[in-house]
């Protein structure tokens, strides 16, 4: 997508210290790691996120995720990894090209990723569950005289 700082490291005009390629994505250094070995990994295609990436691709990132992980701890022997998706602004995107952050933990590394816990009553966890736990339906629009063919579905969520 033109402007976007990630399509052009992923075809090059812009140099980053690559550790890995798949048919769908890179693994590359981020230029300010919160520890070194801070990794992102970025779908080769533009994706805004998660709402709208392919699923196939997504599947692939996860999986070079884990793979550095693993290298990270075997290599740098960190105490641990955040792996961290933040989807749009309000989340703490700030480049709309969909990535994966692998961050390496180590011991009073300093590095803060947290939040403020709540407390909920039960009846809000019984009714957040729900909501989240009804399966979407698909809602047929046009009626008895619409060839088959020419319905459309549309997803819907409740
Ligand atoms: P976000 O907040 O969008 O999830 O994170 C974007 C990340 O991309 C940030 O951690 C930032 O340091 C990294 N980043 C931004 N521009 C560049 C760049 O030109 N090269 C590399 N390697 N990383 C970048
Ligand atoms: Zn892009």
């Amino acid at each position: 997508m033109d402007g976007c700082i990630f399509c052009k490291i992923v075809s090059g005009e812009i140099p980053s210290f690559k550790i890995l390629e798949t048919d769908k994505c890179i693994a590359i250094l981020d230029i300010n790691p919160a520890n070194p070995g801070h990794t992102l990994v970025i779908s080769k295609e533009h994706f805004d996120n998660v709402y709208s990436i392919d699923d196939d691709v997504l599947s692939d990132m996860i999986l070079v995720a884990k793979k550095i992980a693993r290298r990270l701890k075997e290599r740098f022997e960190c105490k641990g990894v955040n792996i961290i998706m933040n989807n749009e602004k309000i989340a703490g995107q700030i480049i709309p090209h969909a990535h994966i952050h692998v961050i390496p933990r180590f011991d009073d590394d300093k590095v803060i990723i947290t939040y403020a816990k709540k407390q909920m009553a039960k009846e809000q966890f019984a009714e957040i569950a729900k909501r989240l736990s009804e399966e979407e339906h698909i809602e047929q629009k046009g009626d008895e005289s619409t060839p088959k063919e020419n319905i459309k579905e549309e997803w819907v969520f409740r």
